[in-house]
């Protein structure tokens, strides 16, 4: 058991309804069965500091691809007393488009992001349509801007981030996409991100279908099981189960603690 303990919450900021089985996972038992995605950013808070993970997209994105934009995900950050203002440490999974926008809403913090997506987001994969699809290069340019001016720290592998929270670097969804370990009151939790998109995925092994290496990211699923103390510690990067499952905070239903045990 972890003698650090964090809370981490699920802040949800927006959902796609129109997706089937048939269009997340490689083997679908029903692939007209509706499988809809939710979209995150999570904030981890203890020991003194506060850590956001992803940053989610912004109204114009939701509106050219169709999502649902529930609400910005900078306000819901600020509706449960996390000042984007004052974040040191901004954590990018990965740089899709859904998980690394909103660059300048945070103008004190550093970016932490693995050498291998920012060498696979700027390199010469982009030149394939379908390897750039998930990708928005105006969050590619304001990460190239971050650089120069010395913004984003780049690991390459594991890192201890902050006492007790760790990154690794797993890759399979994308070239250099990198999950948390966080230590809680419930024990080691892991932020999986694309990881998993939902549970089915690690628990059925049954891999979405945006993939950058299948290998890896079966590799990623075995590396989140040896991270975390059990099923439920491992946290998938778009399930809706995630919020009907964990407590959310009194008075917003789309904001859940996953520093709390899940309910049955
Ligand atoms: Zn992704
Ligand atoms: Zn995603």
């Amino acid at each position: 058991m972890a003698t650090l303990r964090y809370e981490i919450l699920a802040l949800r900021y927006a959902h796609f309804a129109d997706r089937t089985q048939g269009t997340n996972l490689i083997f679908p038992d029903d692939h007209a069965a509706p499988m809809p995605l939710d979209f995150f950013v999570w904030a981890i808070r203890g020991e003194g500091r506060t850590i956001v993970l992803d940053t989610g997209f912004d109204a114009a994105s939701a509106a050219r691809r169709n999502r649902i934009w529930l609400r910005s995900p900078i306000d819901a950050l600020r509706r449960h007393g996390i000042d984007p203002e004052e974040v040191r440490d901004v954590v990018l999974s990965h740089m899709h488009w859904d998980h690394a926008g909103h660059w300048d809403s945070f103008p004190n913090a550093r970016f932490h992001l693995q050498k291998a997506e920012m060498a696979y987001c700027t390199g010469s994969c982009m030149c394939h349509e379908p390897l750039r699809r998930p990708f928005d290069v105006e969050h590619v340019v304001q990460a190239v801007r971050h650089v120069f001016a010395e913004r984003v720290t780049f690991h390459d592998g594991t890192v201890e981030l902050a006492p007790g929270i760790t990154l690794h670097l797993v890759g399979g969804h994308s070239g250099g996409l990198q999950i948390m370990r966080v230590p809680t009151a419930r024990g080691w939790v892991v932020l999986a991100s694309d990881a998993t998109h939902f549970w089915a995925n690690i628990r059925r092994r049954n891999p979405f279908t945006l993939l950058h290496n299948l290998e890896r990211m079966i590799e990623g699923w075995v590396t989140c099981e040896r991270l975390a103390d059990g099923p439920d510690h491992i946290i998938p990067g778009h399930d809706p189960l995630v919020t009907a499952r964990f407590p959310a905070v009194p008075g917003d239903a789309d904001t859940v603690q996953l520093h709390l045990p899940p309910a049955a």
